[in-house]
């Protein structure tokens, strides 16, 4: 298949790019890594009048971090997430998850703000994002604003994004040093998209009390899914297999996922638990208070 005709244009900074979608608002399409974008194209799903690729746009790509959080800007490859050692340290779960994202082909071209923007309700880093408690920029003709995770999805494969905005950056809130992490996912074959997936991040306190808990579900509806009962029954406990299977329960009792040609709902649901128990169990085990 071809994609249906389209004006395509390759501003070189933040301000071309926003009068350009300005002008021509929900005509246009960004363009990012394609990874999503070029394949809804050439099935003819997506029929933008104009392209606007963000690649050469300075100022999009580039990691930047202090004591408090990552800052990712938004063309920043996938790939970079895995391999970077300052998110590898700080950030493992980002790193560890992103190695989840299809194929090293894919990452290598596939952006950050692609992923998100595109909300994928199987993609890993909008879980990812949400466990962290984070947040991304986006930048219109109105200025900048600054969106929680929590406020960005809205279903599937929709953000509260404007036709007229960009996503520029995605912040990552760093958690205390120590903290345990686990990425775990089901998927019917390596490098596909998750039927379900679970991020977690756990810290303990020198008698390995929890002291902060996440934990986000993705492929279980239409947005990722924060288990929000987990705090309430974690933090100022040890974790044992009692809280744990009171958060696992807690996790198939509030998802809400579709059943599918490659998953029943049924299986999602019970995988959201099993993945939930499994991740929070990893993470604790990898916490080493400090
Ligand atoms: C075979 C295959 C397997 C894959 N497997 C997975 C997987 O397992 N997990 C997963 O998460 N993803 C997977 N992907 C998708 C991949 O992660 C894409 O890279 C990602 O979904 C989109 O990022 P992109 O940079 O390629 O964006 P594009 O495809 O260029 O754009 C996607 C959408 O986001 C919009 N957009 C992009 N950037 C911005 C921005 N800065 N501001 C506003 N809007 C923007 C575009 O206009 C478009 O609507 C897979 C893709 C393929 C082809």
């Amino acid at each position: 298949m071809k994609p249906a005709p389209f004006a395509y244009a390759a501003p070189e900074t933040l301000e071309e790019t926003l009068a350009l979608l300005a002008e021509y608002g929900d005509e246009a399409k960004l363009l990012a890594g394609g990874q999503s974008l070029v394949p809804l194209l050439n099935f003819r799903l997506a029929r933008p009048r104009y392209l606007i690729d963000l690649n050469r746009v300075a100022g999009l790509a580039g990691l930047a971090a202090d004591d408090v959080a990552l800052t990712v800007g938004a063309m920043t490859r996938q790939r970079r997430l895995e391999r970077d050692p300052l998110v590898q340290q700080h950030y493992p779960l980002l790193a560890e998850a992103a190695a989840f994202i299809g194929h090293p082909a894919i990452r290598t071209r596939g952006t950050v703000g692609g992923s998100l923007a595109h909300a994928d309700p199987a993609a890993e880093l909008p879980a990812v994002l949400l466990a962290y408690g984070g947040s991304v920029r986006v930048q219109g003709p109105q200025g900048e604003r600054e969106l929680a995770a929590e406020d960005f999805f809205l279903t599937y494969f929709t953000t509260a994004l404007e036709p007229t905005e960009v996503l520029t950056a995605v912040r990552f809130p760093r958690w205390p040093a120590g903290t345990g992490w686990s990425f775990l996912e089901v998927s019917r074959r390596h490098g596909d998209f998750a039927l379900v997936g679970a991020a977690a991040l756990l810290t303990l306190d020198a008698d390995r009390r929890c002291t902060r808990v996440a934990v986000a579900l993705t492929g279980v509806g239409g947005t990722p899914y924060l288990v929000r009962e987990a705090p309430a029954i974690l933090v100022g406990q040890e974790v044992d297999a009692t809280r744990l299977e009171a958060v696992a329960e807690a996790a198939r009792a509030g998802v809400d996922p579709e059943g599918d040609l490659h998953a029943s709902a049924a299986f999602r649901r019970h995988l959201s638990g099993v993945l939930t128990r499994r991740a929070l169990q990893q993470a604790a085990a990898r916490a080493h208070p400090v």
